[in-house]
């Protein structure tokens, strides 16, 4: 008989999760009569950056958090981004600052990123709280891996001992992800660029009880390699034609997986909840900081 895997819904996972950040909101407002207030700097403002920023306050509004978008030129200079990053570190109204992306050419993005105070460092990507999590001494953690991470969970499937694959080995997906994947105690091999050039992705999909493909790459991993029973997370987001797909053969995959994620409506909604998780965890390490 066929099976099919179970769908892992993105939209639900997300909505679970903001009911009980909404919760604590309430419970802090109740203590300290104050709730997190975060600041989103873009450069520019074009529509799909617009439009992920909207879904933010959306998903700040519910949850009970104050989510201001800050546009600056296009034109501004490095100086002036960084003195403006300043600005907000200092004032201590703001709980949480993120940088978003994409930024034009004249910023360097790490640079100014990093120059977001670690305590309010909304997105964890700061070389502080990088650190900080290699040693399991932050709450603040990278919003897609949080996000990868949760879905995992969600599922119910006992991790520790179990081989993880994950493909791509980016600063704000892949790298962070492993460490955590490990932090679980599943055993895990990275795949990137090179493991395709030496023809070996294949081998090393098939062995994955966890799999996160986070490449962007449509089709990139075909169904027919997937572990029968495993749990396959699709990070990747590619346009093709009028539709968006992932980087997994979904329909071929989803016959061999037990659990696997759409795309769209998979790892994306439970993200920008991740953020607002950060934006709460940011702002109780400010208040125990005094
Ligand atoms: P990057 O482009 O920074 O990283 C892609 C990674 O894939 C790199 O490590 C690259 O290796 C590796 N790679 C490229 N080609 C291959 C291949 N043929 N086989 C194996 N590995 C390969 O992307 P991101 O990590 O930022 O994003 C990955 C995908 O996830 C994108 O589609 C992006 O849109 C999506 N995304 C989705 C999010 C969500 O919330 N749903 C959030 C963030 C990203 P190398 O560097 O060595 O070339």
């Amino acid at each position: 008989m066929e099976t099919s895997a179970k769908i892992l819904d993105g939209k639900f996972l997300a909505n679970t999760i903001k009911e009980q950040l909404k919760e604590e909101v309430i419970r802090l407002k109740k203590s300290l009569g104050q709730v997190p207030y975060l600041v989103n700097i873009m450069i520019g403002s074009d529509h799909s950056s617009l439009s992920y920023a909207n879904s933010q306050k959306k998903a700040a509004e519910h949850i009970g958090i104050h989510y201001e978008l800050t546009t600056l030129p296009l034109e501004t200079s490095q100086s002036a981004l960084i003195d403006y990053i300043k600005r907000l570190n200092s004032d201590p109204q703001v709980n949480g600052i993120m940088l978003h992306k994409p930024v034009p050419p004249q910023i360097d993005y790490w640079l100014a990123a990093n120059y977001v105070e670690p305590l309010k460092d909304l997105e964890g990507i700061n070389v502080a709280n990088i650190g900080k999590m290699i040693l399991r001494k932050t709450n603040i953690i990278p919003c897609t891996p949080a996000a990868v991470m949760a879905h995992i969970q969600s599922t119910g499937v006992p991790l520790r001992g179990k081989e993880a694959v994950v493909v791509g080995h980016s600063e704000i997906v892949g790298k962070p992800l492993s460490l955590l994947l490990l932090d679980q105690y599943l055993t895990v091999t990275i795949c990137h660029i090179a493991t395709s050039e030496a023809g070996k992705l294949v081998e090393h999909v098939r062995r994955a009880d966890v799999l996160v493909v986070a490449v962007g790459k449509a089709n990139l991993i075909q169904g027919d390699w997937i572990k029968k029973g495993a749990v396959v997370i699709d990070v990747g987001i590619n346009q093709v034609g009028n539709q968006i797909q992932g980087d997994v053969e979904f329909e071929s995959a989803r016959k061999r997986a037990a659990f696997i994620t759409p795309v769209p409506g998979g790892v994306g909604p439970v993200t920008v909840v991740m953020l607002m998780k950060n934006g709460i965890e940011a702002f109780k390490a400010q208040i125990l900081k005094g």
